[in-house]
């Protein structure tokens, strides 16, 4: 095709697409007729070629405005040259500034406090010199939330009381002041609505049939509500539904009180098995018995009977954990005295030089005694003789009358054993039931008639324990401390021949 062929195409594409014959539509025209003919004519690229040299955001804006010709894209550009003259830009900053500006100030003065609030706080951006890029978009968010979550139902409410303009609520608050006789007819439906959820009681679960009749009435026609005669019933109705409730509550306080008797009656139980001498918890128990019995009490008494019988018991069990405090403290001190006084009794028992049981010598006053006579007799010659008494079949003793009897005999022995020697002599327990007597100034002779004359007395004696009568006897062994040439070695002495007296028989004395 020739290139007057494809103008000819050109101009026909433009009356086809009902366009005039601009230099732009016409160069727009020919480039697609000239493309179809399979013609590539440098013109028609141009736009893409320069495009190419842009940077990138030109590029995709180029794209966005459909620039096609070459004189399209000069218009542009220049158009964005301008736009960079500081003083054009700032200007225009201005006039935009102001016009947002004037926007917000209408918005500011529209009855939604929500935009209003915004708008305010937006005009006070504006107004901040260096407002940052930041709270700019921190508002057009907020912005963005309002008209996101506007809400225009209320229109839908106001529906029944007339027509509704849903982009011009002023013709609308209009057009419902015009038709009052419908904005009536639905006001006493409202109206009614509202009796009808008034007379459902709030505490009792069911309504009663009078008031679901008269409900039932008023939701069908609520123009009833215009005649005089709905008055009474309504009053009626009510009183219904507040007596139901009334109802209701007296039944649950009734059921308050039975637990609260039982919770009283725990309570009695409780202080039945504390303290019983306690008189003023005994009063607190009578005031509750008396609750109990007191069956038509209405809650208020009950509660406040019950409140003062609780402060009582309070005060009464503070009062005995002070007595238990003060009881423990007691408790605790005795407990010191008895720590100090057994201390006292085991170092006087250390200490002691008397037997216990036999008020004798013991052990220790025996070994003290001991050495001083053999400082005597190493010193001054002085002699002595020792015996060592040992009661026969005494474990026969202790199990057949017993352990008391037993210490019973040793105690009347000692006695007699304290009876027979001098004031000079020395007896004492050496432990169990043997005895050792220090006689002073004696020899073997003299210790062995001593020890002879206790054996006798013993064998003689009539020991008694509760009626009964204990027989006893005594085997002795006798030994002379010059015989021996130690103190030691004499007791030794004293105490095998107190064996060979055993082994010879029992009740008789060895030397
Ligand atoms: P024997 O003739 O061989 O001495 O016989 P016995 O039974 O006396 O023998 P033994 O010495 O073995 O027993 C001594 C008994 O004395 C054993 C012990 O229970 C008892 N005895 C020791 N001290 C006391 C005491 O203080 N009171 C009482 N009731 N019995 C004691
Ligand atoms: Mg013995
Ligand atoms: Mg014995």
């Amino acid at each position: 095709m020739t290139i007057n062929g494809i103008i000819k195409k050109a101009i026909e594409r433009l009356k086809d697409e009902n366009k005039l014959l601009t230099p732009e539509y016409y160069a727009e025209a020919f480039c697609k007729e000239a493309k179809l003919a399979g013609m590539i004519i440098e013109e028609c690229n141009q736009v893409d070629k320069y495009a190419k040299t842009l940077n990138n955001e030109f590029q995709v804006e180029l794209k966005l405005y459909r620039l096609k010709t070459t004189q399209e894209l000069m218009r542009y550009l220049i158009s964005k040259l301008n736009r960079m003259n500081p003083t054009n830009c700032a200007e225009l900053l201005i006039e935009n500034q102001l016009l947002t500006k004037r926007i917000l100030e209408a918005v500011e003065l529209l009855h939604n406090k929500e935009a209003a609030e915004l708008a305010g706080k937006s005009i006070d951006l504006l107004s901040i010199p260096n407002a940052s890029k930041e709270q700019f978009s921190t508002y057009r968010q907020a912005w963005v939330n309002f008209i996101t979550n506007y809400d225009d139902s209320f229109f839908n409410h106001l529906k029944s009381m007339g027509k509704v303009y849903y982009k011009d609520l002023k013709s609308t608050i209009e057009n419902l002041s015009e038709e009052k006789s419908i904005a009536k007819e639905g006001n006493l439906k409202q109206i009614a609505a509202i009796i009808i959820a008034s007379l459902v009681p709030s505490i009792a679960s069911s309504i009663n049939e009078k008031i679901a009749k008269i409900s039932d009435n008023l939701r069908k026609n609520p123009e009833i509500l215009t005649m005089q005669s709905i008055e009474k019933e309504l009053r009626a109705a009510i009183k219904l539904r507040i007596s139901l409730d009334k109802n209701t509550l007296k039944a649950m306080i009734q059921s308050l009180d039975s637990v609260l008797d039982k919770l009283s009656l725990q309570l009695i139980g409780m202080i039945e098995k504390s303290d019983q001498s306690n008189t003023e918890i005994k009063d607190i128990k009578r005031d509750l018995e008396n609750l109990n019995k007191q069956n038509n009490l209405d809650f208020k008494t009950a509660h406040n009977k019950l409140y003062t019988i609780a402060i009582a018991l309070e005060e009464n069990t503070a009062a005995l954990s002070q007595d238990l405090k003060a009881h423990d403290n007691e408790v605790k001190l005795l407990g010191k005295k008895i720590e100090g006084l057994e201390k006292e009794l085991e170092d006087a028992r250390q200490n002691s030089r008397e037997d216990f049981l036999t008020k004798l010598f013991n052990r220790r006053a025996l070994d003290d005694y001991m050495e001083i006579k053999e400082n005597e007799f190493t010193r001054y010659g002085r002699n002595f003789s020792v015996v060592m008494f040992d009661i026969d079949h005494f474990k026969k003793v202790n199990d057949t009358f017993g352990h008391e009897a037993g210490d019973a005999v040793l105690t009347a022995f000692a006695a007699i054993l304290k009876k027979d020697c001098r004031t000079v002599d020395i007896v004492g327990r050496y432990g169990g039931e043997e005895f050792l007597a220090i006689l002073s100034e004696t020899d073997i002779e003299g210790g062995v008639i001593f020890a002879e004359k206790v054996r006798a007395h013993v064998e003689e004696a009539k020991f008694m324990y509760q009626n009964q009568r204990i027989n006893v006897t005594l085997s002795a062994g006798v030994s002379m401390r010059s015989k021996f040439p130690s103190q030691k070695a004499t007791v030794n002495s004293a105490d095998e021949k107190l064996y060979l007296a055993k082994q010879n028989g029992r009740n008789r004395v060895e030397s």
